[in-house]
């Protein structure tokens, strides 16, 4: 029932900051070197480590394709670029809107709702 389905539609999660943050620790551990975020464009997944060898800032990583700063593929995805398809919003403390990221590599839609 492939003719049903709405490609555009994209099922949208709100978390707040903190949660987000424990979610990483809980599947990567403290050090955000080793946290891994999926590009939702290209699919390309790339670590907190990467994106540092690459030159990017910490902030690259859960908004940014790693093909942006290696400049490897054709994708230029970022979070905060004229389309947003990230799945996952998250609510900061600070900023008056939901911030658009990455999903993290290894985690599931339950993941993220299950952790309020
Ligand atoms: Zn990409």
């Amino acid at each position: 029932m492939t003719s049903k389905e709405k490609t555009h539609e994209v099922k949208r999660i709100s978390i707040k900051l903190e949660d987000w943050q424990n979610l990483g620790k809980k599947l990567y551990g403290d050090d955000i070197e080793n946290w891994k975020f999926k590009c939702p464009a290209c699919g390309r997944i790339a670590s907190g480590k990467e994106f540092k060898e690459a030159g990017a800032t910490p902030d690259d990583m859960y908004q940014c394709c790693i093909s942006r700063f290696k400049n490897d593929s054709d994708c230029k995805w970022c979070a905060w670029g004229l389309f947003d398809i990230c799945k996952i919003r998250v609510i900061a403390p600070n900023v008056d809107h939901e911030v658009p990221v990455f999903e993290f590599a290894d985690a599931k839609e339950e993941d993220y709702e299950n952790d309020r």
